[in-house]
């Protein structure tokens, strides 16, 4: 997946375009640029590649979920349905507004199980937040009927799947705002960074102005600019923008590399009766980060992990057991652990965690190993992993 492993004088030269001008913000300073505008170009791009009509960028993808929330109106008391497989990041961003994170089952897509979904929503809830993971998404037909029903807002969480479609849109693009990472170990990186995108013109002007301290962003004096509603700092440097411009012209070769080196894993995996795949829903295209797959139970499968690193197979993952993808890691988020007082509303509305039943997503986490994709590997070094994991998987039958 990371783009880091195809860094190179394209971004170098991208870099030194900004140190050379000197001015490593991307906001004023227009004299000085020569005509650089790092952010302002990679937005453009990046919404044109990803069919949007506009994107955001902002300081990491987790300012991208906090700022697309509050852009479109998500705060104290307004409940988020959001899964329990994910980055700790999804319920951060939405604790940070005082808002509530719902957490909810997952399905066999390891992504928001729609009845589940169903029947968590109350006269609170606001948004439903899918995460998809590891390249793949939830079955984004079915909520985005639960949204039109329900009158909610769909924010996509397309960090991990950047590059993915579902009906032939781009992952990101179907709900009312999407939104990407761009740290160092996504499939592109800008070192730090993350995008939203939209096509809604109000969503835009208030993500633009939320993650520059409410700045209007009108005329050319920025110190006279006027503050339309508070906001805070979550803006991008040039620095890290330019990087990602370089890395957004190698992203269909990434994306190329990808689905070749997933298809020769996942060819192999197939051989093996006893292994099945995560499902892919009707209409859904990975951006095959990963390859995705269930054991036929929780011992074999936590057997396999234990034997893939025994047999020095780097990067295969058991989220079940794992501190930052799944629930049972997160004893801090179950016990409201804070360094600050959090509002009221997140004291008295969050649901007991420690107390809730996920058997359902305990029963597909726990039989999932993924591996990912690495494009840094020869194809013949592919070639060997693949077979090293299905000779492994199969000892452990
Ligand atoms: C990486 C990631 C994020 C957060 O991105 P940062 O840029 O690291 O803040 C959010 N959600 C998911 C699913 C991620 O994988």
């Amino acid at each position: 997946m990371p783009g880091f492993e195809v860094f190179g004088d394209e971004e170098r030269s991208q870099v030194n375009d900004v140190l050379e001008n000197g001015v490593l913000m991307r906001y004023g300073f227009d004299g000085m640029r020569n005509g650089h505008w790092k952010a302002l170009e990679f937005e453009k791009a990046f919404a044109a590649r990803m069919e949007a009509k506009h994107c955001q960028l902002v300081s990491s993808g987790t300012a991208a979920l906090t700022v697309a929330l509050a852009a479109a109106g998500v705060g104290a008391g307004d409940e988020v349905i959001m899964p329990v497989f994910t980055f700790v990041a999804s319920f951060e961003s939405i604790l940070m507004l005082g808002a509530i994170p719902v957490l909810v089952d997952i399905d066999a897509s390891l992504g928001l199980d729609p009845k589940a979904v169903e029947a968590s929503i109350t006269p609170k809830t606001k948004c439903i937040m899918p995460v998809h993971m590891c390249g793949s998404m939830a079955d984004l037909n079915a909520l985005a009927e639960i949204c039109n029903t329900h009158n909610l807002l769909l924010i996509e969480d397309a960090c991990q799947a950047i590059g993915g479609t579902f009906n032939g849109k781009p992952l990101g693009s179907i709900g009312d705002l999407g939104c990407f990472s761009f740290d160092f170990v996504k499939t592109i990186t800008c070192g730090e960074g993350g995008g939203i995108i939209t096509n809604n013109d109000t969503y835009k002007i208030n993500t633009d102005q939320f993650q520059d301290h409410g700045h209007d962003h009108v005329g050319n004096n920025r110190g006279a600019e006027t503050h339309p509603a508070l906001g805070y700092n979550f803006r991008i440097s040039e620095l890290h923008a330019a990087v990602g411009i370089a890395q957004l012209e190698k992203f269909d070769a990434i994306l190329a590399k990808q689905k070749q080196y997933y298809n020769i894993l996942a060819e192999e995996l197939a051989k093996i009766p006893e292994v099945t795949f995560r499902k892919v829903p009707e209409g859904g295209v990975q951006n095959h980060s990963f390859v995705n797959f269930f054991l036929p139970t929780q011992e074999i499968a936590k057997r396999v992990h234990t034997a893939l690193g025994g047999a020095g197979v780097e990067a295969c993952f058991y989220w079940f057991d794992n501190n930052w993808h799944y629930i049972h890691g997160w004893e801090h988020l179950r016990n409201l652990q804070s360094f600050q007082n959090l509002s009221s509303e997140i004291k008295t509305q969050m649901q007991d965690l420690n107390n809730s039943n996920f058997s359902k997503s305990d029963a597909w986490m726990g039989r999932t190993i993924s591996s990912l994709v690495k494009i840094g590997m020869s194809e013949d070094e592919v070639e060997k992993r693949a077979k090293l994991i299905a000779q492994t998987i199969k000892e452990q039958l």
